[in-house]
């Protein structure tokens, strides 16, 4: 069964968590062909129950920078790239009715709910993310700022690209001490894997971690900026409490 609520298996009620599929279009509006962004955005987010006039949107630069939302942040980015929240990636919020999201193509979307503070967490994490810990950076900011405890916290993550398709440089193995996988003499990265391990350290229990498995590059059911550079267009994901 196809899978696009990665927090489904919580059974949490009141709560939209979402990524879309390449066929559901590009959802970006500075990146690959954006022609029809809006439309797709429109019509993917008014099945979850989303209004995408009111979407708040990144400009995602790979970093860790992770920033809470309200009321008055609703829109920013929705209709104009560049109404995007600057240098941002990762966003938090316990306000209802103030939707947060993320654009991927290979890098990995992890959502996190906190059902005791009612309070959610969405973050982009690429390979320069995950290096610098942007999941653990989510976790701090919603302790500090909701109060919340890793070991109540579920999370779920979106496709990535995996190690069956992400090759990287040798060199990435003095920057990662796991989550590396060789193979024939070349070394491949699990983005997934390592945010896992990264979320584990920071108190998050196992159980409390549902992966998909999905992997952009080979499953062809996304958007691959490995694959098609330039071109490529962009998934969302997406996180509203109601
Ligand atoms: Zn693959």
């Amino acid at each position: 069964m196809r899978i696009s609520d990665p927090l489904k298996k919580f059974g949490i009620k009141s709560l939209v968590s979402a990524f879309s599929y390449r066929a559901d279009g590009n959802m970006s509006l500075s990146l690959g062909d954006t022609a029809d962004s809006l439309e797709n955005r429109r019509k993917f987010l008014s099945r979850i129950g989303v209004d995408y006039r009111q979407l708040i949107t990144a400009k995602q630069v790979h970093g860790k920078e992770v920033r809470y939302m309200a009321e008055e942040n609703k829109a920013s980015g929705a209709l104009d790239y560049e109404d995007s929240i600057q240098d941002t990636d990762g966003f938090i919020t316990d306000r209802k009715g103030v939707p947060l999201a993320i654009l991927t193509a290979d890098c990995l979307s992890v959502f996190i709910y906190d059902p005791v503070n009612r309070a959610i967490g969405l973050l982009h994490a690429g390979w320069r993310g995950t290096e610098q810990d942007i999941s653990s950076a989510g976790i701090k900011a919603m302790s500090d700022k909701f109060g919340s405890r890793p070991a109540d916290l579920m999370v779920g993550f979106g496709p990535s690209i995996r190690s069956c398709c992400f090759e990287v440089d040798k060199d990435f193995k003095s920057n990662f001490s796991f989550g590396l996988v060789e193979r024939e003499g070349r070394v491949f990265m699990d983005i997934s894997a390592i945010n896992r391990r990264q979320l584990l350290s920071c108190g998050i229990k196992e159980e409390n971690i549902f992966d998909p498995g999905l992997c952009t590059s080979c499953s062809g059911d996304f958007f691959s900026f490995r694959k098609e550079a330039g071109s490529a267009g962009r998934i969302i994901s997406v996180m509203m409490l109601e």
